[in-house]
């Protein structure tokens, strides 16, 4: 397994103050986010969203999925 190609959410431990780059809420250190991985990007440097944000995002994209089912 090397990290390429295809990078998919995964949760990620909050090491450091941070906050979600979607609501901006903040993230403290010892909780948990989904760190997902930008494609086409040189850097490994996942976008770090909330639970919150994720479910809104995971939500988008079937609707994008239930429109392709339609065609
Ligand atoms: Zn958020």
């Amino acid at each position: 397994m090397s990290g390429g190609m295809n990078g998919k959410p995964k949760r990620v431990p909050v090491l450091k103050k941070s906050e979600c780059s979607r609501c901006h809420a903040p993230f403290v250190a010892g909780q948990t986010c989904i760190e997902i991985p930008q494609v086409g990007l040189g850097y490994s440097t996942g976008k770090r969203v909330c639970d919150e944000c994720f479910q809104g995002i995971l939500k988008k994209t079937w609707d994008d999925l239930e429109v392709i089912k339609v065609i």
